[in-house]
């Protein structure tokens, strides 16, 4: 990992984490709802970018700098990771908006289109951008191939069981397996065995101290996420 591109990350990640902040506010709404654009408690309208309080009541959105630091530790991490590198930028936008998808996932239980959707063009054509210009562990073919692979095993599991896995997790862990399948299939492979355990650890703690019953379902965007991120940033180099 190199510290230099490690710093410039974090630093970076800071102001990403502010710009998000709209995306998350707008969008942390229930699927059908129109888009949030005023303030949840005195409903005075909201500012369209930079959504940190309310000019009107005093309001925070969200933990203060939550989401900032949140975005500057996760592109710390892949700036130390991939800092350099052709597919650095593929990592880090999907770095970026796995932390947008993850808090709106935590706050309304869904992984909006709006933001998956669009991200699987940009994401193959950074990637392929990078396996025209690079050197590195990446291949396009079985990058796509990896987003088959999960995606269709969440797809699966989706169906297996209705109501744990949703259809808006399908979506993401196709996007999410477009990037692990970049850095090859044991990276595949331990990002989905990291999220899975993760939510168990996750749930078991939960039920645990009582704040979650076995009936109970909680979002799985963050765990796959957060296994994706745990994976990608393992591999040595
Ligand atoms: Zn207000």
């Amino acid at each position: 990992m190199s510290a230099v591109w490690a710093a410039e990350g974090l630093v970076a990640g800071v102001p990403a984490g502010t710009v998000l902040r709209s995306a998350v506010f707008q969008l942390s709404v229930p699927s059908d709802a129109p888009d949030q654009t005023t303030c949840p408690r005195c409903a005075a309208a909201m500012p369209r970018w930079f959504v940190i309080r309310c000019g009107h009541c005093g309001h925070h959105f969200g933990a203060l700098g939550g989401l900032e630091l949140v975005t500057a530790i996760v592109l710390g991490l892949l700036f130390g990771r991939f800092g350099g590198r052709p597919d650095m930028l593929a990592f880090c936008f999907l770095g970026a908006l796995g932390v947008a998808l993850a808090a709106i996932d935590l706050s309304v239980q869904r992984l909006p289109d709006r933001l998956v959707l669009p991200a699987y063009p940009v994401v193959i054509v950074l990637l392929a951008f990078a396996a025209l210009t690079g050197h590195t562990e990446g291949d396009l073919g079985r990058a796509l191939l990896g987003g088959l692979v999960l995606g269709g095993m969440y797809l699966a599991l989706a169906l297996l069981r209705p109501g744990g896995i949703g259809g808006g997790d399908v979506k993401l862990a196709g996007l999410a397996g477009i990037a692990l399948g970049w850095l090859g299939w044991p990276t595949l492979m331990a990002g989905a065995a990291l999220g899975f355990m993760l939510s168990a650890a996750v749930s078991l703690t939960l039920i645990a101290v009582r704040r979650l019953t076995l009936q109970s379902t909680i979002s799985f965007g963050p765990f796959l996420l957060a296994g994706a991120l745990l994976a990608s940033l393992a591999v040595a180099r």
